[in-house]
């Protein structure tokens, strides 16, 4: 099962001036072939469907821990389209409905992001194409799944590369710079999985493809993070194995790869402004606002509402902290007593 935070992977930007067209574009990265609900469900079925994990824990823990990762990257896709639709539409004027949106007729738009959706994500490609199951390939043999999933990163990051290059919205930016160097650890750990497993040396194909990702303002903070060595135990308590496998220097780099115990507390996201002229979440969001204000205060809670948004807004709920040691310094400081 999964346990969700309100939280995302990274910091996101704003809204600015709203960008109707990139959004249909970076719908791509979201339910392209290559998109995240492809990676998350590749990597998710394979851990349903894997037999005798007692025998091969390693590779059945990596495959399983990068679909929680996978979760939170449809999520970030999810919010930069949100970001960019936020504000393509005008604001009530309060006369009768005409034709206040007659302007995207001449924008290279994706229509059901404001027919069919509230200006948010949807579940498709930029052709408008929905996500399919065909997308997933689960064979049940390890190597087999393990190459194709290396494929499966391979292009993903192609194609952010390219969403990165058709848009210069901040949140486009900010996505497509944090997916490259996130992507490239995935890769990293399915290349050292089929080279643990079969002896192929696919460290030799790297940059693959051939990105200068340090070159790259949005991806080059990341590196400078160290975000690029690093995969992310995604459980308190469980996945403990990832080391055996996701171990040795950076191909590209030649620094050492290691897995951490969480990918910290993550960000919290932008309170998105209602847009009512795709009824999203209303006609008339007020009314839904006076509802929730009296539920709430029938049901005891706080005047704020108990979150924190990134402009500081709300009031934090209580957290656990979480684990900082990586699995290795866990494990030498667990061995001293
Ligand atoms: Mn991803
Ligand atoms: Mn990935």
């Amino acid at each position: 099962m999964i346990h969700r935070l309100d939280r995302i992977l990274t910091e996101m930007p704003p809204p600015s001036d709203p960008d109707a067209a990139g959004a249909a574009r970076v719908q791509e990265l979201l339910g392209g072939k290559f998109g995240e609900m492809s990676t998350f469900m590749n990597y998710t079925f394979q851990s349903f469907n894997f037999r005798n994990k007692k025998a091969a824990r390693p590779f059945f823990e990596l495959i399983a821990n990068i679909a929680a990762e996978e979760f939170g990257h449809i999520e970030l896709v999810a919010v930069a389209i949100n970001t960019m639709l936020t504000g393509a539409t005008p604001t009530d004027d309060g006369k009768a409905p005409k034709d206040s949106m007659t302007q995207l007729r001449e924008m290279a738009i994706n229509p059901h992001h404001f027919i069919a959706g509230g200006q948010g994500a949807l579940c498709q490609d930029s052709r408008g194409l929905p996500w399919t199951g065909d997308n997933v390939f689960s064979s049940g043999d390890l190597v087999e799944d393990l190459t194709h999933n290396f494929f499966l990163e391979t292009g993903a990051r192609n194609n952010k590369l390219k969403v990165y290059e058709m848009c210069d919205h901040p949140a486009a930016r900010a996505l497509t710079g944090y997916l490259l160097v996130r992507g490239g650890v995935h890769q990293v750990a399915y290349a050292r999985a089929v080279e643990l497993l079969t002896g192929a040396d696919l460290s030799k194909m790297f940059p693959s493809p051939r990105i200068p990702t340090d070159k790259i303002p949005e991806s080059r903070k990341h590196m400078d993070a160290g975000r690029h060595t690093k995969l992310y135990r995604f459980s308190p308590n469980d996945y403990l194995e990832l080391a055996a496998v996701f171990n040795g220097p950076h191909p590209e780099t030649g620094e050492p790869l290691e897995v951490v115990d969480d990918p910290g507390e993550g960000f919290p996201l932008h309170d998105l402004p209602s847009q009512p002229a795709v009824f999203a979440p209303d006609y008339a969001p007020e009314e839904i606002k006076e509802i929730a204000d009296r539920l709430r205060k029938q049901a005891g809670l706080p005047d704020k509402p108990t979150a924190v948004y990134a402009d500081g807004n709300g009031s934090a709920p209580k957290r656990k902290s979480p684990a900082k040691k990586s699995t290795a310094a866990r494990k030498k400081s667990s061995a001293k007593k």
